[in-house]
């Protein structure tokens, strides 16, 4: 008894040592009782207007924290639920969350906000994601225009899924993003005729930003090209002031990143807007030095 006990405790140690390689089997198995036992929750990054200086929105999160492991990082567990179809319910709990949340800061008070909510690829190529965006809508009476939808270049390849599923989308009235954009190989051709309303610059670009030349070209052409297509930008993993600075004087419409806020609960998400004003140079300033 004592010996198979052992062995348990071994097998399980052998989950966490090998530094978040988990055994997926078992990973599996336990995201199938994450949601039941409360073990999943939002936390949200605030989103931030580079004119006005001012929080506008925040991405919604996954989070999860296993009893035994500790947080698990989405980059370790998303595949998992992606890979065994678990994504489908986990995904509709966080579009759920999501919107009721949001909901409810408006009906404090607070000032209305975008909420962004991650798509995975098997959700988004699932026929039952445009039923399941209007229904979570009207069971949580969200309006559209506070919900958006962000969407990986890899998930637009199937042309004759993506283009139709868009516009379902785009007809319910939710904003669509295309989220780490740059990283895919999403067809200039093909995305002038996806009706998204933002652009996300990946934050691999945007962490070079003053060291690498490409990188500044890179965002600079992200930014013309999606002006040109009447598209907003957000730059992703801003982290410091020189940064927020290029990004503003480039005319990048919004961003997010650590050098506002990294991810927090919903409860502390009510100081950020306060907090976040303070220290985001005025739009003025930096046009001053550009000049
Ligand atoms: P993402 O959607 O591109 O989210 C941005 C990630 O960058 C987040 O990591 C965020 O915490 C992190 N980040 C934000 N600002 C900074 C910064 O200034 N510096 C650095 N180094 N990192 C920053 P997180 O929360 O670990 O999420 C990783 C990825 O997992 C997300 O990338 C998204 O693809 C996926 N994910 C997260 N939540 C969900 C979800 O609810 N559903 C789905 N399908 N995917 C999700
Ligand atoms: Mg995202
Ligand atoms: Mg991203
Ligand atoms: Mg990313």
């Amino acid at each position: 008894q004592a010996k198979k006990a052992g062995k348990k405790t071994y097998r399980f140690y052998s989950c966490i040592k090998y530094d978040g390689d988990f055994d997926p089997l078992t990973m599996e198995m336990e995201l199938h009782k994450a949601i039941k036992q409360n073990e999943l929750f939002l936390h949200y990054q605030p989103k931030v207007n580079l004119k006005t200086g001012k929080m506008f929105g925040a991405e919604a999160l996954l989070r999860w924290n296993h009893p035994k492991w500790g947080m698990i990082p989405p980059s370790k567990f998303i595949p998992i639920a992606e890979e065994s179809g678990l994504i489908i319910p986990i995904g509709e709990w966080v579009l759920r969350q999501a919107c009721a949340q949001n909901k409810r800061w408006q009906e404090k008070g607070c000032l209305p906000m975008v909420i962004s909510v991650n798509l995975s690829g098997r959700q988004f190529s699932y026929a039952g994601i445009v039923s399941t965006v209007e229904k979570v809508l009207k069971e949580t009476g969200l309006e559209p225009q506070y919900l958006e939808l962000e969407i990986t270049e890899s998930m637009t390849m199937d042309i004759e899924h993506t283009i139709p599923t868009l516009h379902d989308l785009k007809k319910l009235g939710v904003l669509i993003s295309i989220d780490d954009f740059g990283t895919g190989f999403s067809s200039l051709n093909y995305l002038k005729q996806f009706p998204v309303d933002t652009l996300k610059i990946d934050q691999s670009f945007v962490r070079e930003l003053l060291n690498n030349n490409h990188d500044e070209t890179i965002v600079k052409t992200i930014i013309s090209m999606a002006h040109h297509l009447q598209v907003k930008v957000v730059a992703e993993g801003i982290e410091t002031r020189e940064q927020l600075v290029f990004l503003q004087q480039h005319l990048c419409d919004e961003g997010q990143g650590h050098f506002f806020s990294k991810s927090v609960t919903a409860e502390e998400l009510n100081g950020e807007w306060a907090r976040i004003e303070q220290i985001v140079p005025k739009f003025g300033l930096s046009q001053d030095l550009h000049e």
